[in-house]
């Protein structure tokens, strides 16, 4: 492993500090406002943009920042410092979509959507899971046929974060049946609001509405929305999840080594769970906050490992899917520590935040692949065990 910052970096990092200091806006809209979250998340697009900070893994040609690895690790470390709004609503345009469409899109469609996501005019979701068809994607039943210049599209899509507050959908279909599992399959931008889609929200855990199941009903989608070619949709769907672990996961980490300080801080000013003496005092509470800082170290270690050697092979590793495990269970851990810490003020709701990550961290472990898959995938292309 080799980290170590240029002058021209440290600059960087300084240009990005100030500018965060700055910017970052203060007050944030309530979970459970969507349409709240989209308009912030839209106009903090925005802001970026103007100021030439949006896109920072994006190339230059396509309106990016175009930022060398080290650069993108710093921006996201000062990103996270500056507690800097999480990217949420507009996550699937910036880091699936746009990232395809410039691997795979045609110039038409490059000319007309990346230049919005950019500028934070729309929003994007993912339709690739199915009832039957998560981690097994390649299962995917939802048809579509072609009729003249268009798809005809038929089926069902389910776990679709933001659905109904996005434009753009980067659909999944199965073109054509016969083939093998793999071949068949169509990566399509779906227009949200084509006749016969229906969203019917699900709710969470914590009672909010991040996202739904999506019904398509003799959809018509224009055949010049294919990405890639007609049937080669496998392909572009392993490069839009290739982009998915980006260096944006850097600030999900940096966050996480802030909130270890803030509960050292919470442990010291609440009782034990014995009452009386102070949860810090608590011999298992210290042991296990001083573990948890340990283990976001090594954590952080291993991505700048990680990155270290993209940057010198230019080809992201196997142990993505190690960092990406280790950084799901490690989230949990700490979530039960915290609330392990907190106690009674927890139920009683006057830590409300402590309560809704750890019910909101219980997905850690299945979005994005979920635990079991990314130690099959370790078990086969990193230790080489037989399947
Ligand atoms: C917060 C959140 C947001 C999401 N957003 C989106 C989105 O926007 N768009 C979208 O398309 N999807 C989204 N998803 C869906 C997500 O991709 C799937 O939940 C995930 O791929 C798992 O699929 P599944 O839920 O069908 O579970 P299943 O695949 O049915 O798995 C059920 C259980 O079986 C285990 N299992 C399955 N196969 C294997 C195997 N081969 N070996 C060992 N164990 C196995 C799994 O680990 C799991 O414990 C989201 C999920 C979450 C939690």
């Amino acid at each position: 492993m080799e980290i170590r910052f240029s002058l021209a970096e440290e600059a960087f990092r300084a240009e990005a500090r100030a500018w965060l200091e700055a910017n970052v806006p203060r007050t944030r809209p309530a979970r459970a406002d969507l349409a709240g979250r989209r308009e912030f998340d839209l106009a903090w697009q925005r802001r970026m943009f103007e100021a030439g900070w949006a896109g920072v893994s994006w190339p230059r040609e396509f309106g990016g920042r175009g930022a060398s690895l080290m650069e993108q690790l710093i921006w996201y470390e000062e990103y996270a410092r500056a507690d800097a709004p999480e990217i949420q609503t507009t996550f699937v345009g910036l880091n699936h979509a746009g990232p395809t469409l410039i691997a795979c899109g045609t110039e038409a469609q490059k000319a007309e959507h990346l230049p919005r996501i950019l500028r934070g005019e729309v929003i994007w979701c993912q339709g690739f899971s199915e009832p039957n068809a998560g981690s097994d994607l390649a299962s995917l039943q939802t048809r579509a046929v072609v009729e003249g210049e268009e798809l005809v599209v038929t089926g069902q899509k389910i776990w679709t974060s933001f659905a109904n507050i996005a434009e753009f959908q980067e659909l999944l279909v199965r073109t054509d049946p016969q083939a093998p599992r793999h071949k068949g399959i169509t990566w399509v931008i779906c227009p949200m609001d084509a006749p016969g889609i229906e969203i019917r929200p699900i709710t969470t855990l914590t009672g909010d509405h991040d996202f739904g199941e999506v019904f398509y009903d003799g959809v018509r989608i224009p055949l010049e929305n294919v990405v890639g070619q007609l049937n080669d949709g496998w392909r572009v769907a392993m490069a839009t999840l290739s982009f998915e672990r980006g260096t944006a996961f850097l600030s999900q980490q940096v966050r996480l080594e802030r909130h270890v300080d803030e509960l050292v801080a919470l442990a010291s000013s609440v009782p034990g769970p014995e009452g009386g003496r102070r949860a810090i005092d608590d011999d298992e509470i210290a042991r296990r906050l001083a573990l948890a800082r340990a283990e976001v170290d090594a954590m952080r270690a291993m991505t700048y490992r990680s990155i270290s050697l993209a940057a010198r092979t230019g080809m992201p590793g196997a142990e993505a899917s190690i960092i990406r495990l280790f950084f799901s269970e490690l989230v949990q851990r700490i979530d039960v520590l915290a609330m392990d810490i907190a106690g009674a003020a927890v139920v009683e709701g006057t830590d409300g935040r402590i309560g809704e990550s750890y019910l909101t961290g219980l997905a850690q472990t299945i979005g994005g692949g979920t635990k079991d898959i990314q130690r099959n995938i370790i078990g086969d292309r990193f230790l080489g065990l037989p399947r």
